[in-house]
């Protein structure tokens, strides 16, 4: 009984595995192509890139955009700080991002760890000389949860958020990545129906599901942040749905149905 359990869940994985990565091109639930081709990822540390947002970079750099990535620190929480900027340089040129469009900050506020709150009014401030150094059109980053709950990861997006909110620019949209719950976060390309059904039940011009054409790469990727690759990175990295599929939703700043940003720390800039 157990047996024929096992493998049913291995055949459903493994239908699933096939279905995600046989397409020719991934399935873009829709609404086409982002407006803008100049794309800037915001994230909070080296290997968030990796981890939680290759299948987007895969398609983008696939498809003729020019990615710029923004880390605003540099994963310093244990010391190796310098190692992990070379090693994110070196994740985001096999994904296809080019060095010199690698930014990677070491700012006294915003420093790696759990407990250390990020001023979001700072946040604010390097995302928009960011955007208009490189003539950014889309910005992509966390949702308020931030995958993991990870609090710079929250307050990366809300400094997005509050930089959408003061932006004059009109015409930059930005987009969040969906946090998903326990069960779809570990059930990895089983994911791809609940992505369907969430994606269907959404109002199309705010969502955009991406499939990962190559999820080795992904692995790849996250493999050259070799201080971090660790037993249980390399299980999250064959059963994350992370790996596998990226559900972007779009930022409405003003949409009074969104999450109000949380309150500033009393930081200084
Ligand atoms: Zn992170």
């Amino acid at each position: 009984m157990w047996l024929l359990i096992i493998a049913s869940a291995l055949s459903f994985w493994l239908t699933s595995f096939i279905f995600c990565v046989s397409r020719k091109s991934p399935f873009v639930y829709n609404g086409g192509p982002f407006e803008g081709k100049n794309v800037l990822l915001v994230v909070a540390h080296p290997d968030d890139e990796s981890m939680f947002f290759s299948p987007t970079l895969l398609y983008l750099t696939t498809r003729g955009y020019n990615l710029h990535i923004l880390c605003l620190s540099t994963g310093n929480a244990d010391g190796k700080g310098d190692m992990r900027k070379h090693e994110l340089l070196k994740a985001c040129a096999l994904l296809g991002v080019p060095t010199q469009q690698v930014k990677i900050l070491d700012h006294p506020n915003l420093q790696d760890g759990f407990g250390n709150n990020w001023h979001h009014s700072l946040l604010a401030k390097l995302v928009k000389e960011e955007v208009a150094s490189c003539g950014i059109n889309v910005v992509i980053t966390f949702d308020s949860y931030g995958v993991s709950g990870h609090c710079n990861h929250r307050d990366v997006h809300y400094g997005v958020r509050k930089f959408m909110l003061e932006s004059s620019h009109g015409d930059i949209e930005a987009w969040e990545l969906v946090s998903t719950n326990i069960l779809r976060k570990y059930i990895g390309p089983v994911d791809i129906w609940t992505s369907i059904l969430y994606a269907s039940s959404n109002p199309a011009r705010s969502i955009r599901w991406l499939t990962n054409e190559d999820p080795r790469k992904s692995y790849v990727s996250m493999s050259l942040h070799a201080s971090q690759w660790v037993w249980f990175r390399k299980l999250f990295m064959a059963f994350s749905s992370y790996t596998y599929m990226n559900t972007l939703r779009r930022i409405h700043p003003m949409d009074p149905s969104c999450e109000p940003p949380l309150p500033e720390t009393s930081k200084e800039l």
